[in-house]
């Protein structure tokens, strides 16, 4: 903050939101379940930049605004309400009053803002206090993307006014408390009702209004489709993850090997406590990876008599249960196996088909390969059998 003055936040929620039609006004409609005026004090509140945050609201609303206020708690309480009048006009002034008569000295910024406009980040609230600090009052503007055009009274084209020196404007509106406030009670002894919002009405008495960056989420719930807009904006974004594994069983004396799922005849097989499956044990760990939820050895101790010479797509299937429970949808699993011997490539599509029924997959959702390790190393001197693994989940998004 570039000054010490005290920083107040008037909320208009008077209005009847006749456009949007239906008993309930548009500021208790309800986005992700709570009211809009909810959401909006709830972003008001969330930076705590306000010493006050006065709303002004019908006075039929009186429940109406309880049932928004609670969901916010303790948060909540600090939040004062005062009765609006006739007119958005009117309600700003009789707010304004109300801070003056709690004690709001004339250097304090105070915002006024709409109701209907849910979703004022920090960022813009703090771009309007600065402005209002600089300029004595500020407007949150967006540039006008589209061709304007002016039509005669026939619907035809009658000019195109040039969009450069044309804004949008939004709320929050940012000015010096004394300023508008003495603008408003001038505006009431003189019987002015023709001012579109409160930029305009200081305007007319005289005071500077600059302007600051807007932002498209403080768009305003004025038609359905906007309540649809807000339920879009808060819902939650997709987001992928990414799993690593890797596992290795050394050889022992046996006649077959587990890989992937399927029992490949081999001159030696893998020990282990379970059936030593070190492909499915590495996608199990990748899996489990995604979730942050340990890995294989943690959920299935070699310890625990249960799991001798248990099948390994058990734990592969715990493991798709576990992402399953947080949301996840697996997208994709891809394998590596490291040995010399015995050849996976006639096994692949058993793998694939045995994997993707045990994770809900396409088998070409299944990637499975193998390489030798060129006689280096263990794998090389076919001491044992290595693989590694990845999974990519997605999470949200509906
Ligand atoms: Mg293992």
């Amino acid at each position: 903050m570039t000054d010490s003055a005290p920083l107040a936040a008037l909320v208009v929620a008077a209005g009847r939101g006749t456009r949007l039609g239906g008993p309930v006004p548009k500021q208790y409609r309800r986005v992700a379940g709570r009211p809009v005026l909810t959401h909006t004090l709830g972003h008001l509140l969330a930076p705590a930049l306000f010493e006050q945050i006065l709303v002004v609201i019908h006075p039929d609303d009186g429940t109406s605004f309880s049932e928004a206020l609670a969901p916010l708690g303790a948060a909540g309480s600090a939040i004062r309400v005062c009765a609006g009048g006739a007119s958005r006009q009117d309600s700003v002034r009789l707010g304004l009053e109300a801070l003056a008569e709690a004690g709001l000295p004339d250097r304090a910024v105070v915002l006024i803002h709409d109701a209907a406009r849910p979703f004022a980040s920090e960022a813009v609230l703090l771009r309007a206090v600065l402005a209002a600090q600089r300029h004595g009052a500020a407007i949150p503007v967006l540039p006008v993307p589209d061709t304007l055009a002016v039509l005669d009274e026939a619907g035809h084209l009658a000019g195109n006014p040039d969009r450069n020196s044309i804004r949008l404007v939004q709320t929050p509106q940012a000015f010096r408390f004394g300023a508008v406030l003495a603008a408003h009670r001038q505006a009431l002894a003189e019987g002015r009702t023709d001012f579109t919002d409160d930029a305009g009405l200081t305007a007319a008495y005289g005071q500077t209004v600059g302007s600051f960056a807007g932002d498209g989420a403080l768009f305003k719930i004025t038609r359905e489709e906007d309540l649809d807009r807000a339920e879009r904006h808060l819902a939650p974004q997709a987001e992928t993850r990414t799993g690593l594994g890797y596992d290795v069983h050394a050889f022992t004396e046996g006649d077959h090997v587990w890989l992937g799922g399927v029992a490949i005849p081999h001159g030696r097989k893998l020990l282990g406590h379970s059936d030593a499956d070190p492909l499915l044990h590495a996608l199990t760990d990748a899996l489990l990876g995604t979730i942050g939820d340990g890995d294989i050895g943690m959920h299935f101790p070699p310890s625990d008599p249960r799991w001798k010479g248990a099948p390994s797509r058990l734990f592969l299937a715990d493991a798709a249960r576990r992402v399953a429970e947080r949301g996840g949808r697996i997208v994709s699993v891809d394998c590596t196996v490291l040995a010399e011997a015995p050849k996976v490539g006639p096994h692949r599509p058993a793998m694939q088909v045995l994997i993707g029924e045990v994770l809900g997959l396409a088998p070409e959702r299944v990637g499975i390969k193998a390489t030798t390790s060129e006689k280096l190393g263990f794998v090389g001197r076919s001491e044992g059998i290595a693989a590694m693994a990845i999974a990519t989940v997605m999470f949200g998004g509906g």
